[in-house]
């Protein structure tokens, strides 16, 4: 590698290099010889997990507006805050994923996200249910894993926990909503024996539901009136 040091003044110290060699100021250990046990870095390989959160765009909000948002909904868009996580695909893939979730959950679904990449957890897929049109039906048909959804609890007439963006489904064809025969969607039909787990399933005690409860929030897999097992929420309800 080039470098040319350039004692500007006395007190500014310039340091050039070539373009396709960044310098790493910021790392003082290139030898080895003293390495920084405050900081173990894992060099053996990429590591891929990531996620941000942000304000919603405008993109978002106008394909939100009329489907999973409506005149009259709890909250509003300020309130609300769209969740980047890396997850895993059914492949092995990482992909990054979309999620409309509460500003004021933001904090407690990001070591949830983390913990589920870290195990492996493979979703099939995370958009905006405002990308089905705010239909919860298709959303759960494509076994679409989503948050925000401004609508009716399922099977009555009050908000749903996703009208304020604190609750969550997770692959809902392999962890369907089942109330007696009713099986929603009805593509997770064939998931409704719990014993049989397989990649994508939430079952008790795996890393997706001692996530989620490590940050307190409650799953629809614990429900003794029926089960919701794609649901988990931060009331429990
Ligand atoms: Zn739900």
């Amino acid at each position: 590698m080039l470098l040319i040091l350039l004692a500007c003044t006395s007190d500014l110290l310039v340091v050039i290099g070539p373009p396709d060699s960044p310098l790493d100021t910021s790392e003082e250990d290139h030898t080895g010889t003293s390495p920084d046990t405050s900081a173990p870095a894992d060099t053996s390989e990429e590591d891929l997990w990531s996620i941000t959160v942000g304000p919603i765009p405008d993109a978002l909000a106008a394909q939100m507006e009329g489907t999973t948002m409506h005149d009259g909904c709890p909250v509003g868009r300020d309130e609300l805050v769209l969740l980047q996580p890396a997850h895993w695909d059914m492949d092995g893939a990482v992909q990054i994923g979309q999620l409309v979730v509460a500003s004021s959950a933001a904090a407690s679904l990001t070591p949830v996200f983390e913990a589920l990449f870290r195990a492996g957890f493979p979703i099939r897929s995370m958009q905006p249910a405002s990308a089905f049109g705010g239909s919860d039906d298709a959303s759960m048909a494509a076994d679409n894993t989503s948050a925000f959804n401004c609508r009716a609890v399922t099977g009555g007439s009050s908000w749903s926990e996703h009208s304020y963006g604190s609750a969550l489904d997770i692959n809902p064809v392999e962890n369907p909503y089942v109330s007696g025969s009713l099986v929603l969607p009805p593509e997770g039909a064939d998931y409704t024996d719990r014993g049989d787990v397989r990649p994508g399933m939430v079952v008790d005690g795996d890393a997706a539901t001692a996530a989620f409860a490590a940050v307190g929030w409650g799953w629809g897999g614990q429900w003794s009136s029926l089960k919701d097992y794609q649901h988990f929420s931060e009331s429990g309800n």
